[in-house]
């Protein structure tokens, strides 16, 4: 595991001032791109939660979907995609929340989690907690239990963990930076 630590975090492209200045990209898109790293990556998070009896896994937009998606499968358990305002075509639940510069908005189907569900929110990167806990926001809202908060990387000067742990939410990091 260790090992596999290590070699995920070299896997990982940090690109400066993208998108915007003072700001460090952390790019996953070659972790995912190497066949070893993903399938580690996703047997980990399987060995993690395959006795919690998870009947969802809900993703964040968009990298959260990648990760999301492929764990969901190995679960057998459903995928819920959070998306950004305005991106899904039917009835909704909508949450905002603060950005370092003005406001956002995500959303679920209301469809999506039932009532007492067994769920596993999910994000590539917690910075601030600000995403992941309006996220979470939406699934106790629809009655779904968050079982944990997983996130490959956790960016720990910004103190997201402590926002989710602040409101009752479990929080996992694979790679902590
Ligand atoms: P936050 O709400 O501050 O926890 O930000 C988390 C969301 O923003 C996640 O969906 C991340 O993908 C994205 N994000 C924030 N900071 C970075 C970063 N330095 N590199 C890559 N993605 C980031």
């Amino acid at each position: 595991m260790e090992n596999n630590i290590e070699m995920f975090k070299n896997k990982i492209r940090r690109i400066p001032d993208w998108p915007k200045k003072g700001i460090i990209f952390l790019d996953i898109t070659p972790l995912l791109n190497d066949e070893k790293c993903f399938q580690e990556i996703i047997n980990i998070l399987y060995e993690r939660y395959k006795d919690k009896k998870i009947n969802k896994v809900v993703g964040i937009e968009s990298r959260g979907f990648i990760i999301g998606s492929a764990l969901a499968y190995k679960l057998s358990a459903g995928f819920v995609p959070i998306r950004k305002f305005g991106k899904l075509p039917w009835k909704k639940i909508t949450e905002e929340y603060e950005l370092e510069y003005g406001k956002d908005k995500i959303e679920m189907h209301k469809d999506a989690i039932s009532e007492n569900d067994n769920v596993i929110l999910i994000d590539d990167l917690i910075a601030t907690g600000g995403t992941a806990k309006a996220a979470a926001n939406l699934i106790k809202k629809l009655g779904g239990k968050i079982i944990e908060c997983c996130f490959l990387i956790e960016l720990k000067s910004l103190s997201g963990r402590k926002v989710l742990e602040e409101n009752g939410y479990k929080v996992f990091s694979l790679i902590q930076e």
